[in-house]
């Protein structure tokens, strides 16, 4: 007997709601585990407040006496809520977040202790970095890395630890984390983008970007969970077939919340409300127990952070209430899989969101800028764009069938289509009286009209502008937000570089006007970016094709898509805008490689231990149970035996079949997966794990999920798909 099948799903339908008591208003409970400003303007002395706000807005450095002051408050404060131990916090690039605690208990000699918390100890650690990924950049006997704080992200206590969020680098600078790069685009684009402003109004200081993030995800009863291996061991289902009943009815999506996934959402989003998360939606998705998470959108260094923070919660959280979250873009086959939609903007230090259109024909002009130049920087940079969301797990939905396409394309609806239209055909050089005039009030002027019943929505697009920002959509669910955001914000800041070259230069030497010239450049833009915008089925093979016309790439693999991370382009992109050097971007494209080997690797000693250990197993047996049945047949039937066994037999030579083919499979996969290990290029090796060993998945699987509806439901090891997507 299957017993751990069976005990799992027992058990899940005997586990009712655990009941979660919000106790408090959210907004009071709101960031009540941060040391936010509120509580710096209490604990700090003014001084001290200045200095972290003036490195929060300025980056300005905070020196020694400061931060020795800010330590002792965050301490002091941490103690008052029972806090023992602190930690530096940061993003390495597994994936995962990272803490070493220390306690703040120290002994100070004669029998005494105290708790010391000083500002060395919040502003830099050493942690040993030696198994972090680097990319080569460090080599172990040179294994020291560097945590250093960052103030624009406010520390939090979590699990009874102060938390502060800090960049992770090596003893030689480069970049080991997420954060670090992200903190050197954001400073690119405020830099660029605020030039840009200038020419619309001279007050604008500072451009923040802005990211709001949506998490999808799949919530499983955790005993089922736990009884997969494939589950516990990947995230995902390497076989399984698929459920009669699947999405076909749509009756999940915005579906009522079933009560126990509601009370586990409920005490997510205390949790989230009290560490600072703004949470705001949640509702069912579109497969089955799959839901959406999203919160109000903010600054995005912030906004990473607590995504990143989130996944950790969530995974504590669904634990207390028996189920296990699963963040893989693909954890069922058949079903929909998950994404992180990364709605992003730009804001100016005066409040314009610089991607909202606005309400006379010069802001408009200037959001028309903006808008223009990141299409043309999307269109520039696409295929680094399509790399850095690039995974083993976002392989299941980028270039499979499922939304989005591996090609990035932009959707900017009808009526802005028309205005780009209407753009191209400016005159070039001096424009007439007349021209300016139409031009301001029959196509810039008449932009908020249009975007108000611009109601069109393309959910195929990877990319698309939805009336006051762009939504990239085909960030993966398990992502770190920092990859994608880094390389938005960084071709962004380029392309604003070089638009405001192209302006100052036909006002300088041309003598154009101020807004001449940005007509003129726009209009060229306009006719070397327009072919990344597509406004049809994303799905198509239509339009693989004529995405191929256009000189866009396709790539459907990670090993294959992750080479224009180290393209000539993208390597003096990042270095001339100061976002990573050679060998940091060279690091990168390492370590992303070396995890998508092991990402497969692993997948295929998992299916060829369940395969050969699970299933052919409990078909052999099950086989045996119809041999000994015909066996009988033939006693009592004698010669009439063929007639009441001949689909008997038929089942067994089935039976026999799909063993042979999954002994065969899995040794060919086997044998593959020892030829890639052999293969000292990295690319080489990526490469057959791609289109060699990972292509055997498909194949062993459709063996074992054929056996699945053959073999005795009673013996069948694994807990079956409508038993996981279904039991509430
Ligand atoms: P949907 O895309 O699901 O229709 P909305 O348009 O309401 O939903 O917004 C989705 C997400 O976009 C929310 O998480 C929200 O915080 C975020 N968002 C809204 N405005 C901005 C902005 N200016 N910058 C970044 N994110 C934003
Ligand atoms: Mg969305």
């Amino acid at each position: 007997m299957p017993t751990l099948r069976f005990h799992a799903i027992k058990e899940s339908l005997a586990s009712k709601p655990i009941f979660f008591e919000e106790k408090e208003r959210r907004s009071d409970l709101f960031g009540k585990n941060v040391f936010n400003e509120q509580k710096m303007r209490q604990y700090l002395t003014k001084d001290a407040f200045d200095g972290v706000i003036n490195a929060i807005q300025h980056g300005k450095k905070i020196d020694r006496k400061i931060a020795d002051q800010v330590a002792s408050s965050m301490r002091d404060w941490a103690l008052s809520k029972g806090v023992t131990h602190y930690t530096h916090w940061f993003q390495p690039l597994t994936g995962s977040t990272a803490e070493k605690h220390d306690a703040f208990f120290e002994t100070i000699g004669d029998g005494l202790a105290i708790e010391k918390f000083d500002g060395g100890q919040l502003v830099q650690q050493e942690p040993d970095a030696s198994s972090f990924p680097s990319g080569g950049i460090r080599n172990t006997f040179e294994a020291r890395g560097y945590t250093a704080w960052d103030p624009s992200s406010p520390a939090f206590i979590y699990e009874t630890t102060l938390c502060i969020p800090t960049i992770f680098v090596a003893y030689t600078g480069e970049a080991l984390d997420y954060k670090t790069p992200l903190l050197r685009a954001l400073h690119a684009v405020d830099n660029t983008a605020t030039a840009i402003c200038k020419y619309f109004d001279k007050n604008v200081k500072k451009v923040t970007s802005s990211l709001g993030w949506e998490q999808e995800y799949f919530l499983i009863d955790k005993m089922m969970a736990a009884s997969r291996p494939d589950i516990t061991l990947t995230g995902r289902t390497l076989l399984g077939h698929s459920s009669a009943k699947g999405q076909q009815l749509d009756d999940h999506y915005f579906g009522s919340i079933p009560s126990r996934a509601l009370n586990f959402m409920r005490e997510l989003e205390n949790e989230c409300i009290v560490l600072g998360i703004p949470v705001k939606t949640r509702h069912n998705e579109v497969a089955p127990n799959q839901f959406e998470l999203a919160p109000i959108y903010e600054e995005a260094n912030l906004a990473v952070d607590h995504n990143s923070l989130l996944m950790d919660v969530m995974g504590r959280v669904a634990s207390r209430h028996n189920f296990k979250v699963l963040l893989h873009e693909k954890p069922f086959a058949g079903v929909n899989g998950s994404g992180k939609h990364n709605n992003w903007s730009l804001t100016t230090d005066t409040g314009v969101n610089l991607l909202g259109p606005g309400k006379t024909p010069m802001s408009n002009l200037q959001f028309l800028t903006f808008f223009i130049n990141t299409i043309k920087g999307v269109r520039e940079y696409e295929a680094l764009l399509r790399a850095t969301i690039a995974s083993a797990s976002n392989d299941h939905r980028l270039g499979a069938n499922e939304a989005p396409p591996a090609i990035m394309s932009i959707f900017i609806g009808n009526q802005l289509t028309k205005v780009l239209e209407e753009l191209e055909g400016v005159t070039k050089g001096k424009l007439s009286p007349e021209e300016k005039t139409e031009l301001k009030l029959n196509v810039v002027g008449k932009i908020p009209d249009v975007l108000l019943d611009n109601t069109d929505r393309n959910r195929t697009s990877p990319f698309a502008f939805t009336g006051n920002k762009f939504e990239f959509r085909a960030v993966g669910s398990t992502a770190n937000c920092g990859s994608p955001m880094t390389v938005l914000n960084t071709i962004v800041a380029k392309q604003l570089k070089d638009f405001k070259v192209e302006v100052d230069t036909l006002i300088d030497e041309k003598g154009l006007k101020k807004d001449e010239a940005i007509f003129n450049v726009l209009r060229e833009y306009i006719k070397s970016c327009k072919d990344i915008l597509f406004e049809g089925n994303g799905y198509g093979e239509d339009w693989e094709k004529e995405a191929k016309k256009r000189g866009l790439s396709n790539n459907k693999t990670t090993p294959e898509a992750l080479k224009a991370r180290v393209s000539k382009q993208s390597i003096s992109l990042f270095q001339e805008m100061g976002v990573m050097s050679k060998v940091e971007t060279e690091a990168r494209y390492e370590i992303e490689m070396e995890s998508y080997i092991k990402h497969i690797q692993i997948e295929s000693r998992v299916l060829g231990d369940i395969a050969r250990n699970h299933i052919v197993p409990t078909a052999v047996r099950y086989q045996n149970i119809l041999i000994e049945n015909v066996r009988g047949l033939k006693e009592i039937f004698e010669e009439k035996y063929n007639a009441v066994s001949k689909e008997q037999i038929n089942l067994i030579e089935e039976i026999s079949n799909h063993i042979e083919a999954i002994n065969a499979k899995v040794t060919k996969m086997i044998d593959e997966r020892k030829k890639s290990n052999s293969m000292s290029d990295l690319e080489k090796k990526a490469l057959n794990y791609s289109f060699k060993v990972k292509p055997m998945f498909d194949e062993i699987r459709y063996h074992c999920d054929k056996l699945e509806l053959l073999v005795d439901d009673e013996i069948w090891p694994l807990t079956k798909y409508r038993e996981m997507l279904f039991t509430r």
